[in-house]
Formats: C-alpha cells, structure tokens, sequence
C-alpha cells in the first residue's frame, strides 16, 4: 500500500486538469488510469472558454483555429456563420490527453497505469483503492474522473440519469475531393446533430444525440451521413456516452469527489465537454485544497450546475422546436453565438448576452 495526499483515477481531461493543481500546489498527487492506447472518443474541439481555463498553453497540440462554422438543417441550406477571431480549435483527443499528462506530470504529479479498479474502500479518514495489478493506494481524498462510464461511480452505489451518447469517424484528407468547414448538421438524427470537424490531416465526423434511447446513433446512420457529406465512408468508428446528468447528481460519497463526465459536467444542447471537465476537475482540486472538500466543492461548482440546469431546458426546447430553432440559429442567433464563443463566454453567457441585446434593439 502506498499512501498519498490525493488519488485521482482517470486522466482524462477532468484528471489532468485536477492533478495539475494539486501537484502545483505540492501534494503528493497519484493518478491512476487506463492507458491512452487507443484514445477516448471525442472530436477534440476546445471552445476559447476552455483554452483559457488550462493552467499552460495548449497551442503544440492545436490542428486548427476556427472562426466560421457551416450550419444547416437535413444537410441543407447551408449558412456560414463567421467570428472575427477564433472561437474553437480542433485538436486531436489523444495528443491532448498526451499532452494534458505531461504538464501534469512535470509539475510532479505521479502517473500509474492500470487495466481497472478491483476494490475501494472508504474508512472516516480516508479511501483506498486497489487495482487489478493488485497494486493498492490510499489517501485522504480520491477525485473520481473515469468518465461517464466510471467504474468510481458503479463501486460506490451511484446512479445518474441517461446521458448523451456519440458515434465518430475519421477520413482522410487524402480521401477527400473538398476540405469541409467546421460544420453541425441538424435534422439528420433525431434529437441531435451530425458534425464535421476539420483536423488538418483528416476530417473527423460523428453523430450526437442529447439523450441515449431518444434516439441511438448508430454506425449505419454515421456512415451514410458521411456518404452524404464527404462522398466517402468513416475509418476508426466508435461511440461513447457523454455525461450531461450534472443538474440531477450528487458530488460527493464519502471521501470521493466526481468530476467532469464521472459529474455529469457536458452540456447537453451540442455535448461539449471539454470545457465543463477541467472546470469541474480544477475546482475539485481547489476543494481538496482547502478545509471540508466535502461540503465546499458542491458549493463552487453551483454556478456550472445552473448553467447545466438552464442549458438543458434550453437544449430541450432546441431540439423539440426543430427545424424552427435550427432556422433561427442560421440567423442572427448563430452570429450571436460564434461571436459570443469567440469572447470566451459560455453557453448560458451567450444566451443572457442575446436576449440584453434584444431588449435594447424593442
Ligand atoms: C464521440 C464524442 C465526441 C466528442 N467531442 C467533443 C468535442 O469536440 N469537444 C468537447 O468539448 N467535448 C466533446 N465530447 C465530450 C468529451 O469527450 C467529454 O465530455 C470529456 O472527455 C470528459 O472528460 P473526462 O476527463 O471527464 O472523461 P474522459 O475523457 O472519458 O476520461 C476518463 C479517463 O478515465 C480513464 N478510465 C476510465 N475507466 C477507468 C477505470 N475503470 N480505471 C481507471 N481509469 C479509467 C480513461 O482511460 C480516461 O483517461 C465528445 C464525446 C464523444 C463521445
């Protein structure tokens, strides 16, 4: 058994992004985690609020910097909506995490590879767990960041509500005959989108859906979207859950605190996740830091859990409304977001940001 000041399980970008801040602050920090072989499925988008919520500059693992974003609906009309500076970069997922895991590294933080978890074990002054290498570490605090499937989560009795769910792809760019745009696609799954996110090599394509059993996006739906779009079919197709159930889920067990999807912290309306992991993994780090992580970090991470509460009525609403709403963010409203994006400003802030606007316009 060794023991620590903090164990994370998970280095994915929540993980990493809690392992940082910690190991920075001089805790003796172990991340325990499955390795990055094959890598998360995830379209690498990092929206300008996230870019500038990471403690170091991301730009080594930046493919592309975004300012216009093709919308339509049913794959037509297009409308190009355009920022004056970028409002995302794309970024490859694994070279992220690779990344994320380094800085987190070089601030002392210690990485231990594992095929899963067997057992954890909560006592009044701490938690435990053991690995199926039958290696076991313990400490006071354990930050829970195994995604939205986390075995953390299942141990502890937890239950969520169902989340989002994604299907993704790549082609080739070599395969290409045009190099698409940053593009949503609405209407071509029910109760969500198809994307095309450009990456310089190759183009990754996918499927979203705000809610698993809503509607399933399924790989024959995926490559016939990307027949559809790029005149070719998607390599390397996976799905995965995406976990929006932040509004409706406790934080805390005992000595464990979840963070990013193990929370529930995506947004549900275009499932971006990124953002709401190193938040929420940052803030369970300044909890751990500071007296009561138990009660305290609930209470810092209420703002993102309204915010969450507010998009998902405003998802809801959005996919209900279709095709009127993907109508109405071809216009003004799409403008209004990209541009709001480019600012830094999260969903919720565009939104306050638009209707301030329109107040003053009547
Ligand atoms: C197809 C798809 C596309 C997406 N595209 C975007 C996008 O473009 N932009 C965006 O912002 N969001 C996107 N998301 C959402 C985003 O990927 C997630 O919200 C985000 O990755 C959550 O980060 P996390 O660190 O909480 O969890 P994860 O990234 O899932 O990381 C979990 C970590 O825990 C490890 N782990 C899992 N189980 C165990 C275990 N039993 N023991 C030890 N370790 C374990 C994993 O190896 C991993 O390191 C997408 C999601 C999907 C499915």
């Amino acid at each position: 058994m060794t023991n620590w000041d903090v164990l994370v399980v998970g280095a994915g970008q929540a993980g990493c992004a809690a392992a940082w801040d910690l190991a920075a602050a001089g805790l003796r920090v172990a991340v325990i985690s499955r390795p990055h072989s094959r890598g998360k499925p995830c379209a690498g988008g990092v929206t300008e609020k996230a870019v500038a919520r990471y403690r170091f500059s991301i730009e080594p693992v930046v493919r592309e910097a975004v300012t216009s974003l093709a919308v339509s609906y049913s794959l037509s009309p297009v409308r190009h909506l355009k920022a004056a500076t970028p409002f995302c970069v794309m970024t490859e997922r694994t070279q992220l995490d690779a990344f994320c895991r380094g800085q987190a590294k070089q601030q002392g933080a210690v990485f231990h590879d594992t095929a899963g978890l067997r057992v954890i074990h909560q006592k009044a002054d701490g938690v435990s767990v053991e690995t199926r290498e039958g290696e076991s570490f313990s400490a006071p605090w354990l930050i829970a960041a195994d995604g939205a499937n986390s075995a953390v989560a299942r141990m502890l009795g937890e239950r969520h509500p169902p989340g989002a769910m994604a299907i993704e792809g790549c082609v080739p760019r070599k395969n290409l005959r045009d190099y698409p745009p940053m593009t949503l696609d609405f209407g071509v799954v029910r109760g969500g989108y198809g994307w095309l996110f450009p990456k310089g090599d190759h183009v990754n394509v996918g499927l979203y859906v705000w809610q698993h059993g809503v509607a399933a996006p399924e790989r024959a739906a995926l490559q016939r979207y990307c027949q559809a779009r790029l005149g070719t079919p998607a390599e390397h197709v996976a799905g995965y859950p995406l976990g929006t159930w932040l509004p409706k889920t406790r934080l805390v067990n005992g000595r464990v605190l979840f963070a990013g999807d193990a929370a529930g912290c995506t947004e549900m309306l275009l499932g971006e996740g990124i953002y709401g992991a190193v938040i929420s993994g940052q803030l369970a780090a300044q909890a751990v830091l500071g007296a009561r992580p138990d009660v305290s970090y609930p209470r810092v991470l209420a703002g993102w859990r309204e915010e969450l509460q507010q998009v998902t009525q405003l998802g809801r609403l959005f996919y209900g409304l279709l095709p009127v709403s993907s109508r109405m963010l071809q216009g003004r409203l799409g403008d209004s977001l990209v541009n709001g994006f480019s600012q830094g400003l999260t969903l919720g802030q565009c939104k306050r940001h638009w209707r301030g606007a329109q107040s003053l316009k009547g």
